[in-house]
């Protein structure tokens, strides 16, 4: 039996983080847009900052079509081993991604939005975090945003209903176990 779509009116769109050096924090926000599309809700997912492997989401999200969209605004990881991108494209496309989140968040179409590793791009100062926290303010009162990356900053964390922090106990990283398909990426 097809689910129905929740009345908006009804919502308290939440915003949510998912912080801390421990693995878990996209997966937790993909895991919440699998569950909302379960309810015929449209989900979109703009990625900022990002490695280059092939995610097995981009893959899913096409299974979930109209219902949930991925779209990556990032140039790959910023400052880390590899990056040849310079300073400036690495920001151009962070405010590309700032932009869209916006223009999206306006036309109503989404009962959730994810920015996933928007911390990130925010603590590496390739967007400045009054931008983030003017876009905050221009949230629709009935939808979900989900903010992922490390380093959630404080102002962010000070305007968020729900803010959890992914600790690392232990990694397969530090016993020198590559990344897992399927697990990782
Ligand atoms: P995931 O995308 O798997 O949910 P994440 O969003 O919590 O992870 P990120 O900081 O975005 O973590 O890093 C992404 C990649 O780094 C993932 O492949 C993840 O397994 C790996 N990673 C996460 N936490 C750690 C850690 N504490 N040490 C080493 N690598 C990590
Ligand atoms: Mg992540």
């Amino acid at each position: 039996m097809p689910m129905e779509k929740g009345s908006n009116k009804e919502t308290r769109g939440l915003i949510i983080i998912f912080t801390g050096d421990g693995k878990g924090k996209t997966t937790a926000a993909l895991g919440t847009a699998l569950r909302a599309v379960g309810f015929n809700f449209n989900v979109l997912m703009i990625q900022f900052v990002k490695g280059k492997y092939p995610y097995g989401e981009h893959t899913s999200a096409k299974k979930l079509v109209p219902n949930f969209e991925i779209i990556i605004k990032g140039r790959g990881y910023y400052k880390l081993p590899g990056d040849k991108i310079p300073e400036e494209e690495h920001k151009r496309a962070a405010q590309e991604g700032l932009s869209l989140a916006r223009e999206r968040m306006r036309s109503g179409d989404y009962h959730l939005i994810i920015l996933d590793e928007i911390n990130n791009a925010i603590h590496t100062s390739l967007l400045p975090v009054e931008e983030v926290l003017d876009l905050l303010k221009e949230k629709p009162p009935s939808l979900h945003l989900i903010l992922t990356g490390r380093n959630a900053h404080p102002d962010l964390i000070a305007k968020a209903d729900l803010v959890t922090e992914m600790k690392e106990i232990k990694h397969p990283f530090r016993g020198g176990i590559l990344a897992q398909k399927g697990i990782d990426f």
